[in-house]
């Protein structure tokens, strides 16, 4: 089996609109064969066309979030299989917003990570610590009981995607050092292991929290870091393109 290629995931948030898509087309012009796997996760509005933009190149699209339930009466949700007749072939979970915004416990993360999984979706579980959290000295804690709480029992490696995204992290500019990333992703991978053996070892393990194309090989560089999850430097064809050349 080859290496696992590492992933450069990026999640587009409520931004973006049809012209933005030419970031897109930009994107997959100037890099037609990336070393890493490269998803995009836009608002669900452009899934579809992004995905049409996608097709036969090393594009990967992906939702922001999904419903638990295959479908019925929940107005303005959306289910995992819609995601992925959209187009979809991930889609992200219990990102830290979603879990502020919207009260999202680990509970209803792990049930919306098994219906992705049961749509055919790789899950992309995101956890992290906030920073009393962090300064509380209680990081391993937080995001091992994240992680017992969010992922399915029965998933297989590859059907997961972990993203360990500091909440002080997200989109402020700041990041953990390299040896507190490494501390974390080698707790993880463990942790992982418990729940679904060896495993473990076919999931990718994100970083994320203000990646930036000046940042980002040397936390590329960390073992246990499989790629990276960016928010805002992913908007931009150029700023994402340098990321993806640091994979
Ligand atoms: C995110 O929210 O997933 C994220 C990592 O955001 P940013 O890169 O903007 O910090």
């Amino acid at each position: 089996e080859d290496a696992m290629k590492k992933l450069a995931a990026g999640n587009w948030k409520m931004n973006g609109n049809r012209a933005a898509l030419a970031e897109v087309s930009a994107l997959l012009s100037a890099h037609p064969a990336p070393g890493c796997e490269i998803l995009l996760c836009p608002p669900t509005t452009l899934l579809a066309e992004m995905a049409g933009l996608a097709t036969g190149s090393a594009l990967l699209v992906g939702g922001q979030d999904c419903h638990a339930k295959g479908s019925g009466a929940h107005t303005g949700d959306i289910s995992a299989a819609m995601l992925a007749d959209a187009g979809a072939s991930h889609v992200i979970l219990g990102h830290s917003e979603r879990r502020a915004d919207h009260g999202e416990r680990n509970e209803l993360v792990r049930a919306k990570a098994e219906a992705a999984i049961a749509a055919g979706l790789i899950a992309v579980v995101c956890l992290g610590e906030t920073e009393a959290e962090r300064d509380a000295g209680e990081t391993l804690a937080v995001i091992g009981a994240q992680l017992d709480g969010s992922v399915p029992a029965a998933a297989t490696g590859s059907q997961l995607v972990i993203a360990y995204e500091p909440v002080w992290a997200i989109g402020t500019g700041r990041t953990p050092t390299i040896a507190q990333i490494a501390e974390v992703h080698a707790f993880l991978r463990a942790r992982l292991t418990a729940h679904i053996g060896a495993e473990a070892g076919k999931t990718r393990l994100l970083y994320g929290g203000s990646v930036k194309p000046s940042n980002a090989t040397e936390i590329f560089a960390v073992p246990d870091v499989d790629g990276a999850l960016v928010g805002g430097a992913s908007l931009k064809a150029a700023d994402f393109g340098a990321i993806v050349a640091a994979l």
